[in-house]
């Protein structure tokens, strides 16, 4: 047989994937299942971006590109920079990657030896512990728990931080939790991180357009400027404009962090689709139109499924700053009854129980490294989502 490396044996596919798959698996097997797993926007790319791509096609811009990405779209993330998170960006220190997904993975290829630290707040998008495992790197997950609205404190951060830590993660607003930070909490742990400049900084903004709370958004580099020098920052367009299947991310950083990404992607998946970056460029400068229209749409399903989820006792959910995903506390389930006579010990037992009785497919907090939660996703209508909450509420009324 053959050897298949530790590298790989060390991590697992993604828990979402997971839970989607046996979910479909189900509807295949002719249950009606309501799949509230899904962590991309149910809408289709605009159709700005769209013909953006068929005009691409259709000039011939489907050869290599530079390896880094096209000056063009390298221009408009830029200036997508300067105007959204006013900060100033060299067209030059910026790469186009394929997803923001792979700028990470790079970053860390590129950074980590032999059991580095990355300090990872839980709960965490499920990627990045198996990513830094991939690269050799040692996870480091620093619980934030739900009465600090899942967010790092200076507190939780400074004891944390050892000689061993070469990053900490910031994903703000958070998937799974929705948390999003405010100036003044990225004052206070940035007031933390000048005291430490062995520590770099990854701040993943996938999520900033999808924020609920009217607050201006803030980047930690807006905060403070002078830790510019060591952070990473990562963004995309696949949440923003609903071009999850296109692939393009980017990341702009301190030079030396940039090339050595950039040498990686030379070496490894070359550079991001053509035609996609075109159809990103046409994203950066279509104005704000979708987003506005996207971000009411997800704004109505998040204040009504809150609401009827915690209407049911036994579950409560804190109504999320941003992003589309609720993180619903579960542990007034936790010792109940199920009719089968089954007793509920942990969020994953919930989520397989919901699953077979109620045909409700969701992701148990345990994957997102704090339990007991499970998160249910709202990038669905609203008619799917508020079935959902009513199929949850009967099969929780169920519970002895
Ligand atoms: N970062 C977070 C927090 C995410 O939730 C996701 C997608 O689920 C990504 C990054 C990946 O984005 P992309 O599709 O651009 O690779």
């Amino acid at each position: 047989a053959i050897h298949i490396a530790n590298r790989v044996t060390r991590i697992k596919p993604s828990p979402s994937s997971t839970a989607s798959d046996r979910a479909n698996a189900l509807k295949r097997a002719g249950k009606a299942i309501v799949n509230l797993v899904v962590g991309e926007p149910d809408f289709d790319t605009p159709a700005v971006i769209r013909q953006a791509a068929s005009a691409a096609i259709e000039r011939g811009e489907t050869r290599y590109t530079q390896n880094n990405g096209t000056p063009a779209l390298r221009t408009a993330i830029a200036e997508k920079f300067l105007r959204e998170n006013r900060l100033t960006v060299n067209a030059d220190d910026v790469i186009v990657t394929n997803g923001a997904k792979s700028a990470i993975f790079n970053a860390f290829a590129a950074t980590l030896e032999t059991g580095d630290e990355v300090l990872i707040p839980a709960p965490y998008w499920v990627s990045y512990p198996d990513m830094v495992l991939a690269c050799d790197g040692r996870p480091v997950i620093v619980t934030c728990s739900e009465q600090d609205g899942f967010k790092l404190t200076p507190e939780s951060l400074r004891a944390a931080i050892t000689s061993r830590c070469r990053w900490l993660l910031i994903n703000s607003p958070s998937n799974p939790s929705g948390a999003s930070y405010t100036r003044a909490e990225l004052r206070a742990l940035a007031d933390v991180l000048l005291d430490y400049p062995h520590l770099a900084i990854m701040t993943d903004d996938i999520y900033e357009h999808i924020r609920y709370d009217d607050a201006p958004n803030v980047h930690l580099l807006e905060v403070e400027p002078r830790l510019a020098d060591r952070t990473l920052i990562v963004n995309g367009v696949s949440k923003t404009y609903a071009m999850t299947g296109w692939r393009i991310g980017y990341a702009t950083g301190p030079k030396t962090l940039i090339a050595a990404m950039g040498t990686l992607q030379s070496q490894s998946t070359s550079n991001a689709s053509s035609v996609s970056q075109a159809a990103a460029l046409a994203a950066l400068n279509s104005g704000t139109e979708f987003i506005t229209t996207s971000l009411e749409i997800y704004r109505q399903r998040r204040d009504d499924i809150a609401a009827r989820l915690n209407a049911i006792p036994g579950l409560s959910c804190r109504v999320p700053e941003g992003a589309f995903y609720l993180y619903v506390n579960c542990g007034g389930l936790l010792g109940k009854t199920t009719a089968a006579g089954q007793r509920l010990t942990t969020d994953n037992e919930v989520v397989l129980w919901l699953l077979d009785s109620a045909g409700v497919a969701v992701v148990a907090g345990a994957a997102y490294g704090l339990s007991p939660y499970f998160r249910l996703s709202i990038a669905t209508d609203l008619p799917a989502l508020q079935h959902g909450a009513e199929l949850i509420a009967a099969a929780v009324a169920s519970l002895k």
